[in-house]
Order: C-alpha cells, then structure tokens, then sequence
C-alpha cells in the first residue's frame, strides 16, 4: 500500500446522529493514519472545548481575512451567521505526518470538497434511524430548546435529503454496529493503493 498518497476522509451528519461518537472511535483506531481536522470557527467555545483543539476559534474578520487569502479548503456559514471552514495548513499539516485529515463537517462542505478532490475522498453519511427517533434523541439530551429541537430537526431534513449524495451512509440505529461499520469503510478506504 502506499501510504504517503493524498487521502481524505469527510464524516457528515444530523445533529444527534451520532456523529461524535463514531468520530471519536475512528481517531482512536486508525492512530497513525487518522488525524481530526481542527476548522476554524467564528462561533463561541462551548463547554470544555479547547481552542485548536476543537477548533481555531477567531474573529469573522480575521476569517475573512483567511478567505482572501484562500487559505481554506472550504468554508461554510453554517448556522446563526457563524462562519466554519476547513484551513488548507491543517490538511497539509496531517497529510505531512503521513496521515489523512477527517473532516467533521456539514453537507454544503463535504460536496464542496468531494467536487473538487473526489479522487482524494472518501465519505461517510451517519443517518438517525428516522426523523421519529432523532426528535426523541434531542429530546432525551434535555439540552435544547423547543425552537432549538425544532431548528435542528428542520436542518436533519434538508441535510438527509442529501444523504444519497455521499460514498457511504451508515443507520446508526445501534451504535456499536454503526461503530464496527465505519471502522470497516475506513479501514479499507486508508489501506488502498492510490
Ligand atoms: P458545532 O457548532 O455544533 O460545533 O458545529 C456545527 C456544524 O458545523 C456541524 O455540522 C459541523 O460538522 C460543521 N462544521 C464544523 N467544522 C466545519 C468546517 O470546517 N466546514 C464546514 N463546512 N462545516 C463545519
């Protein structure tokens, strides 16, 4: 196999779909070929989240700055006039450590992406069992609003109609088989000759 070809990995999904979890357990599979793509955001840090860790937090000038300069592989505004993009240095950055990049980002970026390098892509699609379910989800994390469930249900519908459009769609209706599956997809994808 040749592992210093250029690869890329994109993993989209709902929010709520489990997408986290999934990320989370690829990273630590494949450790010397996997590596999390940090975006740059222009939201603010939640919680325990770590700037350029999570992501390269900045001001929506200092992104546009980076646009102009085309400094980004792609860029969304994803929600609430917040900008997201994936930094083409932090591509370059893992793809000189040998690795491929995961890309953790929405479905406007991952076609943008897949448009552009499709032979470089692999992607995946984490889709909730069913719209019934991801309310029931949000719901039980008790963190959201009524508009907030109702927002993210809206955006789950739009984002799913795109589903077909990725190389991979995974129904996460049982985690550790949602797991086993994208551990399978990956696994195969890095280990391909270019
Ligand atoms: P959150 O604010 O919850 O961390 O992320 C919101 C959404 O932005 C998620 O769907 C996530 O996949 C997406 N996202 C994160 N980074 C990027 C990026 O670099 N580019 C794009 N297009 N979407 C991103």
């Amino acid at each position: 196999m040749s592992g210093h070809s250029k690869r890329i990995v994109i993993i989209t999904a709902p929010s709520g779909a489990g997408k986290t979890t999934i990320t989370r357990h690829l990273l630590e599979r494949f450790p010397d070929k996997l590596a999390f793509s940090v975006s740059a955001a222009t939201r603010e840090p939640r919680g325990q989240e770590v700037n350029g860790q999570d992501y390269h937090f900045m001001s929506a000038q200092r992104f546009r700055e980076l646009i102009d300069a085309g400094a980004f592989l792609e860029w969304e505004m994803v929600y609430e006039g917040k900008y997201y993009g994936t930094l083409m240095s932090e591509v370059e950055r893992i793809w000189d450590s040998g690795r491929a990049p995961m890309l953790d980002i929405d479905v406007k970026g991952a076609m943008r992406v897949m448009e552009q390098h499709r032979s470089l892509c692999t992607s995946l699609f984490i889709r909730p069992p069913g719209m019934q379910e991801l309310e029931r989800r949000l719901r039980q994390r008790g963190t959201d609003t009524e508009a907030s469930i109702n927002m993210r249900l809206e955006k789950a519908e739009f984002e799913l109609s795109y589903a077909n459009k990725f190389d991979h769609v995974i129904v996460n209706d049982d985690l550790s088989t949602a797991v086993a599956a994208a551990e399978d997809i990956v696994g195969r994808f890095l280990s391909e000759d270019a």
